[in-house]
């Protein structure tokens, strides 16, 4: 599956937020963002130049944002957001149901890998088991009670080991549970709008797909 290769400090520049795409260093002094946070290019700090979004665009960054949080490109992005819209219930809590449920973003969150990123490639490298089951495909959507697991062998990899030492987000959130002494999580629901913690207003986004 296609992916985006490019730097990703700038794409939190472009979309003027920290998107934490680069686990540990998103919160040290070293975060691009931190330092530059204009948009990049030949104009992005240039003295008076303001970003004057039009409709169009509050819509557009909305939905670049969100993207680029989950790591997608367009094409199946918006293949998600046809999955939303023919589920029953609201079309925008649906897609980041969506996104949050994809493998790659569950390791994240469980705490196995520090970013994203790192997490797609964890899955890709078949570390990780879904009910016992090898699984290589980071776009997988987990389903409730669903087990997952790292690998026997893996368990002993530094980027897992170390991404499992700093996340201390990981009981806080309500639908899974993580027991880290065996490497594994379990998928207790499918998380509701309010337990996401995105800063997002995903309405703009289906405003996009809707024009
Ligand atoms: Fe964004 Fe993280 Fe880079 Fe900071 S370090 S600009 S939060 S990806």
């Amino acid at each position: 599956m296609a992916r985006y290769t490019g730097p990703s400090c700038k794409l939190c520049r472009r979309e003027g937020t920290k998107l934490f795409l680069k686990g540990s260093r998103c919160n040290s002094d070293k975060c691009a963002f931190e330092k530059r946070a204009y948009i990049p290019g030949e104009h992005g700090n240039a003295k008076g130049f303001r970003r004057r979004l039009s409709d169009y665009g509050i819509h557009l960054r909305e939905k670049q944002k969100v993207r680029r949080i989950y790591g997608i490109l367009e094409k199946q992005f918006r293949k998600y957001f046809k999955m939303a819209a023919k589920k029953s219930g609201i079309t925008g809590e649906n897609l980041l149901q969506f996104l949050e449920c994809r493998l790659d973003n569950i390791i994240y969150r469980m705490g196995f890998a520090p970013s994203r990123k790192s997490a797609r490639q964890i899955v890709r490298h078949g570390h990780i088991l879904v009910n016992g089951r090898k699984v290589n495909i980071p776009s997988f959507l987990v389903r409730s009670d669903d087990e997952i697991s790292i690998k026997e062998k893996s368990r002993g990899m530094t980027l897992i080991q170390e991404a499992m030492e700093a996340s201390t987000e990981v009981s806080n959130y309500e639908w899974f549970e993580v027991d880290k002494d065996q490497f594994m999580g379990k998928i207790l629901s499918i998380p509701t709008r309010i337990q996401i913690p995105l800063d997002v207003d995903e309405r703009l986004i289906v405003e996009y797909y809707s024009k």
